[in-house]
Order: structure tokens, then sequence, then C-alpha cells
């Protein structure tokens, strides 16, 4: 008999290989955990020697805790024996049983050996099997994540609603200016400052006017200001929710449909980090200083919404016209610190 055949096919099977050759069925392959369930297989014989001839077919795969012997059988004669924890059981043509090294085959017989190819197929099987049992966890859990999904989708809504309140509170100029910055990625906030320098020349008194740029900070949590993520990510939610929902019903679905829903189903836990990460970086965006937007709009009633709050954030109080003299106060400071006779918004 030659090698194992397995057909594949995309839209019958749900996870499950149909072999149509005879020699060996996805469904027989066995994982061991144990050494002795191996040695206890009728045909089981320490230290048989495996070749390309003697090769029939693979019977499954082991996860030992302990590693055992390879058995491939070098040109040499001898044994490969590196010791492995994990690797393949074969039967031999003469129906005794072997093991081989997890990467074995390919090493001494070579990618386009029959005994690789065979492995190539049965590591398909596993990767399939696990992602079976992985999917019934998930099923299994599925009212957990359901109340997670949910509870983030609330969260994430939330989020969206405080960075855009914000914004809509302070005035659409400043926003665009958000907007834009959010945009291009650029996080500082600059002014410049206009140095003097006052000098006499023959009698007469000149002055030489030098611009700088000052920064004074820059902005956290930029990329929350982009509503699209927080639409795409909600919506990602309800559909892997109601995956669940259709999983758990126990209705009778087909099994593209089946495979479809699993899909989703295995980005849980995936977009859930990410609405947790957006919801942090929505966060840090509405912790930014409000001094320091105070410098990124040249609108009066805007910058005086913003000196506000900032003065407010500063432990002050007081009303709209002492927040102006306070905002003053605070521009005068950075003046001095850069030793600028004005300083305006920087473009
Ligand atoms: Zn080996």
């Amino acid at each position: 008999m030659q090698y194992a055949v397995l057909m594949y096919s995309t839209s019958v099977p749900f996870f499950e290989e149909v072999r149509m050759d005879t020699v060996l069925r996805a469904e027989e392959l066995v994982g061991f955990a144990s050494f002795e369930e191996i040695a206890e297989l009728p045909g089981f014989m320490p230290e048989n020697p495996l070749t390309q001839k003697n090769y029939m077919q693979i019977l499954g795969w082991y996860r030992l805790s302990e590693k055992r012997s390879c058995c491939v059988q070098r040109t040499s004669g001898t044994l490969c024996a590196t010791p492995h924890n994990h690797g393949w059981v074969a039967r031999l043509r003469d129906g005794s049983i072997t093991i081989l090294g997890s990467n074995c085959a390919k090493e001494k017989f070579g990618a386009d050996s029959t005994v690789f190819r065979d492995i190539g197929l049965a590591q398909n099987i596993k990767k399939a099997r696990e992602r079976e049992k992985r999917i019934a966890q998930l099923v299994a859990e599925g009212a957990r994540y359901e109340a997670r999904l949910q509870d983030w989708i609330i969260q994430l809504k939330a989020s969206y609603h405080g960075v855009d309140d914000f914004l809509r509170g302070v005035g659409e100029r400043f926003r665009s200016r958000i907007e834009q910055m959010a945009k291009t990625g650029r996080a500082d906030v600059v002014v410049e400052g206009e140095i003097v320098r006052r000098y006499e020349k023959r009698g007469r008194s000149k002055q030489e006017i030098r611009i700088i740029k000052h920064r004074l900070g820059s902005l956290a949590g930029l990329s929350a200001v982009d509503k699209s993520q927080f639409v795409t990510m909600v919506a990602e939610m309800e559909q892997i929710k109601s995956a669940f929902a259709e999983l758990r019903g126990g209705m009778q679905i087909g099994r593209k449909e089946k495979a479809k829903l699993s899909t989703r189903l295995e980005q849980c836990e995936s977009v859930l980090t990410r609405g947790r990460l957006l919801t942090e970086e929505a966060a840090r965006f509405l912790a930014n200083s409000a001094l320091l937007y105070c410098f990124l709009t040249e609108d009066r009633s805007e910058r005086a919404r913003l000196a506000r709050l900032a003065m407010k954030e500063a432990g002050v109080d007081g009303n709209k016209d002492q927040a102006k003299g306070w905002f003053a106060d605070q521009e005068n400071l950075i003046r001095a610190e850069i030793r600028a006779e004005r300083i305006r918004i920087a473009r």
C-alpha cells in the first residue's frame, strides 16, 4: 500500500477530513499521552528501525512528559536515537509498531517521502481535532462569553460617547484640529514664541525678532478619536455574540454555517482584548491636560471653555472671567520660561 490519500473539501465536512483510501482513517488516528499507551499496542517493539521501505502508515501522534528515542534508521544502519517529547507512531509493513521524532521524517527521508507526506496529512487532522475541541470548549462557556461581550459592547459605547461628548462640548474647530492630529499621528502640542533682541546701531535702537518653537507636551490616546473603530468593534462583538447564541441553541445548523460561526467564536478572545485596549486608549485621551488643549484652538469661546476646564483641573474654582485671568497667568509663565515676548499657537 502506498501513502495515504486524504481528500479535503471546504464545504462538506465540519473540521473532519474524509479519507478515501483504506490504509488509515482520519478518525482512527490516535493521540497518545503516555508511553505506556504506545507500548501496549500489539506489535509495538522498542528500538524498531523505521526505513522508507518498511514504512506502512501513521497510527497517530504522541506528546509525552518524558523524552523517547527516535527509531528512524540512518543510512549507516544505526538508529537516529534523538530524544523527543513529541512525534509520531508508525506501523511497519511487517505489522510491527515503532515511534519517530516530530521532525525526523523530513530530516532523514526528505519532504517528498511517503512518511513525511503522511505526517503532513496527520498533522492537519490533529490540528482540526484540536480546533474542534477548542470550539466545543468555547461553546460550553458560551453564556459567560456572551455576558462578557455584552459588557464590553456597553463599555465601548460609553467610551466613545465620553470622547464624543467632550469634543462636541468644546466646539467644531477644536474637534477638527484634534481629528487632524489623530490622522497624522502628530501628538505634540507646540507654541511659537517671539524672541526679541533689542540693540543700538549708530545711535538708533533696533530690534531683531526670532521665532522659536516650544513643545508644551504631547497628547495621549489620540487614536480613540476615530469613531469608526468603535462602530466596527461593536458590530464584530455583536456578531460573535449571536454566533455563540446560535451554536448554544442546539438548533440544527448546516456544516457550512457551523464552520462560519465557529470561526467567529475563535475571534472572541482577540476582540475582547482589542476592546479593552480601545477603551484604555479612550481613557488616556480623556485624561489629557486641558491646559494643553487650550493651545490648539484660536476660537475664543472654545478657548474659554478649555481654560475653565484647565483651571478646574488645577484645582482652582472660578467663573468664566476668572478662568480667562488664570489662563493669562499660565501663558505668562510659559513666556517667562522661554523668554518670549509673545506666544502663539503653532500651526
Ligand atoms: Zn530521529
